[in-house]
């Protein structure tokens, strides 16, 4: 497709998109009486409008019935997680057994770390994306503390070679070749946070089997925003959160994926608690843990209800649109973002006076979802107020990136227009 900078373009885009109506749906936050151009969804998606009604029955519920309501609430709280499994499944491409909600996403890795990285002295190690989101970096240092190895020998980072901005996919191959039968574990984000990089989860994963470790991914920007089909891709296990492009609220649940193989494995070792015990035997208060087969097993807790009722408002809206529509306008709408960058940098800067824009996000669609990550060279922070005080919400990391994330539920492409508009007056200051 060729695209225009221009309004009446963009508009055209607009008439013809079949979500153009679910813009409506969301809470569009209003700055100076205006809406905003909101480019944040990969860190916290909008509010849909049904959020509210969706807590509100379970607040209601909680009054009238009180402790009743676990098997007669109108959504018993006893089964509400089980709503997910259908749905979850078809955005991460599942078994309805092989996903569950539950917890939050750091939480959810570690407990994953405990079933499928199980080093021995030989087989201890772990490889994993450089600069990894923090939190992440986090939880694969303790766990490797926690099981008696020194992360400086167990963890290999995979970076960009010298003067390149993302991973060379034949890179984490070699990697995990070069680690053979040391390797225990692969932990990798399926998308990168910082460059939007879409990493080959089939290829890594099967790279990761051949050398006999477990494959993993923390896909808290995958969730929603890219094709994803854990299930046949034979990953191990992966888990996300629901608050960026799923749209569930600040801190909402998080989900995870267990493959199949290893739901049926009641010997996989795990923390338990007893929301993971077979339902038939749960509220006899035994002793003795039998797993469920099914990725429900690693639950631990009853669900935090009105969390999970953010999330449900969400997650029909998913189930309404579907994947496939999102996938579709999502590439559209990153792509455009993209010549309006191309064009702004043609239009009015000069890589030769040290000032222009490098999209470091890769260009092949196929390697990126909705995001945009941009080094804005020669600018400083000055010009991202700038955006922000025209009302673009967007995100800036030091010394000089800007990511921006446009997602299909919400924007449109006269969005990534005005955006345009605005950067290229902020880039003239
Ligand atoms: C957003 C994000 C997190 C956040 O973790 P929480 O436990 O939800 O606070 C972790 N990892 C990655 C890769 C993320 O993008």
């Amino acid at each position: 497709m060729t695209f225009e900078n221009s309004l009446k373009f963009a508009q055209q885009l607009d008439e013809q998109d079949e979500l153009k109506s679910y813009r409506n749906k969301f809470h569009i936050p209003v700055i100076n009486g205006k809406e905003t151009i909101y480019f944040t969804g990969n860190s916290l998606g909008l509010q849909p409008k049904s959020t509210l009604a969706y807590i509100k029955q379970e607040l209601e519920d909680w009054a009238k019935l009180g402790v009743e309501g676990h098997f007669h609430a109108k959504n018993p709280w006893f089964s509400y997680h089980e709503q997910f499994a259908k749905p979850i499944a078809k955005i991460v491409g599942a078994l309805p057994k092989e996903v569950v909600v539950m917890n939050n996403l750091t939480v959810n890795l570690n407990l994953l770390m405990v079933s499928f990285y199980r080093p021995t002295n030989q087989r201890y190690k772990i490889v994993c994306e450089a600069k990894a989101f923090p939190s992440d970096q986090y939880a694969l240092e303790m766990q490797v503390r926690n099981a008696g190895f020194n992360p400086d020998d167990a963890i290999i980072e995979v970076a960009p070679r010298e003067g390149e901005r993302t991973i060379r996919h034949e890179d984490i191959i070699a990697a995990i070749e070069n680690a053979g039968n040391s390797l225990a574990c692969v932990m990798i984000g399926g998308v990168n946070y910082f460059t939007g990089q879409v990493f080959d989860m089939k290829a890594i994963t099967e790279a990761g089997h051949k050398v006999g470790a477990n494959v993993g991914f923390d896909l808290a920007h995958g969730a929603g925003n890219i094709e994803l089909k854990l299930h046949e891709w034979k990953v191990d296990f992966a888990c996300w959160c629901s608050y960026k492009y799923l749209n569930s609220g600040p801190g909402g649940v998080s989900g995870v994926f267990i493959h199949e193989k290893h739901c049926n494995n009641t010997e996989l070792p795990r923390f338990a608690g007893w929301w993971g015990q077979e339902k038939e035997t749960r509220f006899l208060m035994e002793k003795g843990f039998k797993p469920m087969k099914s990725a429900e097993a690693w639950q631990m807790s009853n669900a935090p209800i009105l969390t999970m009722a953010a999330h449900k408002a969400a997650i029909d809206i998913f189930e309404e649109v579907g994947m496939e529509k999102l996938l579709k306008k999502q590439k559209m709408l990153s792509g455009y973002l993209e010549f309006i960058i191309d064009n702004i940098n043609e239009k009015h800067l000069d890589k030769s006076s040290g000032k222009f824009l490098e999209i470091i996000t890769p260009r092949d669609w196929k390697e990126r979802g909705c995001q945009v990550s941009v080094i804005a060279h020669g600018f400083g922070k000055k010009l991202f107020n700038q955006l922000t005080n025209e009302g673009v919400i967007s995100d800036w990391r030091e010394p000089n990136v800007i990511r921006m994330a446009p997602a299909p539920l919400y924007n449109s492409f006269e969005d990534v227009y005005r955006f345009g508009e605005i950067l290229t007056k902020a880039i003239k200051d």
